[in-house]
């Protein structure tokens, strides 16, 4: 299947020290925050990303987004690669991908409508005034904020968390987008609203065949919303292929301690659990070979010396170990 929106090995690294005595001594050491990263999603699927936090996936999305410049590898958008643009050129790219705000309480103006919370990204994107009117409603009945007129000319803090939430979506929505990304979409919403929240924009995707990239440190939320999945560790991923099989058998260590992790009706049901120890390791002094050796339970003395490559292991399904 052809990718909407995709990553080709895609590198940002940032200086790890800004201060005086490095620079004075010429040294400039670097983090490689996402470290040849390769994904992508077609039309009407959704990819989770998931890993824990400093793994690189909020870094991966905002390259994806544009929102950051890629210090080596490729954005592709209908397989166009889109890296070298700017300005003006980037203008129908940012109309087609939209994010989706974490939180909804950061995310819109308190002193603006919600009228003009929509108003305005289509006043960005060039939309005739006279078609403005039609397409916010369009996209608040598609978030199911229906009628439209209960809430045009509310404000911010006259909405629940949940419709907030359903108003970044229908901000996003507006622009009539390809691609959506979400950034732990409803991490900041109470428990009970957020089966809500998911599903609205579940059903969006479907019924505009939207490519859909979910991020999360949550992957019982993204079995319930990806198809597919890729988990990163330390700037890399280290596991993708379909979110089901994954999570019936996953092959790597690390994705097995966090399929572990995941809550299941049958608790006497054998995953592989992999007791891992510690945290993410300093990011500037990386571990060698495998970057997960010195938590890996499994890690055999190759494992410190060689970096395994992200290889096919199965129809779909790539992975990263030595072991697999
Ligand atoms: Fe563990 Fe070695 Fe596989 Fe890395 S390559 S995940 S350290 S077994």
């Amino acid at each position: 299947m052809s990718h909407v929106i995709a990553a080709n090995d895609l590198v940002k690294a940032f200086p790890a020290s800004r201060r005086l005595s490095d620079l004075l001594r010429g040294r400039r050491p670097m983090v490689r925050a996402v470290n040849g990263v390769t994904l992508g999603v077609g039309a009407g699927r959704a990819l989770g990303i998931v890993g824990e936090s400093g793994c690189g996936k909020t870094t991966t999305a905002r390259l994806l987004l544009r929102l950051e410049e890629a210090t080596s590898g490729a954005v592709l958008f209908d397989g166009q690669d889109v890296t070298a643009l700017h300005g003006k050129a980037l203008l129908p790219f940012r109309a087609s991908v939209q994010l989706v705000f974490q939180n909804p309480f950061d995310a819109l103006n308190p002193r603006f409508t919600i009228r003009r919370t929509l108003t305005e990204p289509l006043s960005n994107f060039g939309i005739p005034a006279d078609q403005q009117d039609a397409r916010i409603r369009e996209a608040m009945a598609r978030v199911r904020l229906d009628p439209a007129e209960a809430y045009l000319d509310r404000h911010p803090h006259e909405l629940s968390g949940g419709q907030l939430q359903r108003v970044v979506l229908a901000r996003a929505l507006v622009a009539h987008p390809r691609a959506i990304i979400a950034d732990e979409p409803v991490s900041m919403l109470d428990v009970s609203v957020r089966a809500g929240v998911l599903n609205v924009l579940r059903r969006a995707r479907d019924e505009l065949q939207l490519a859909a990239i979910y991020i999360s440190h949550d992957l019982a939320l993204i079995r319930y919303v990806c198809e597919d999945v890729a988990v990163m560790y330390l700037g890399r991923v280290v596991e993708s292929g379909p979110t089901a099989e994954i999570i019936a058998s996953p092959a790597h260590p690390y994705t097995r301690a966090l399929v572990a992790a995941v809550p299941v009706p049958r608790v006497d049901q054998d995953r592989g659990a992999l007791p891992i120890q510690g945290g993410l390791p300093d990011q500037v002094n990386q571990p060698s070979g495998c970057a997960f050796h010195d938590r890996c339970p499994l890690a055999i003395p190759r494992c410190a010396e060689e970096a395994p490559p992200l290889r096919s292991i199965a129809p779909g399904r790539l992975a990263a170990c030595h072991l697999v």
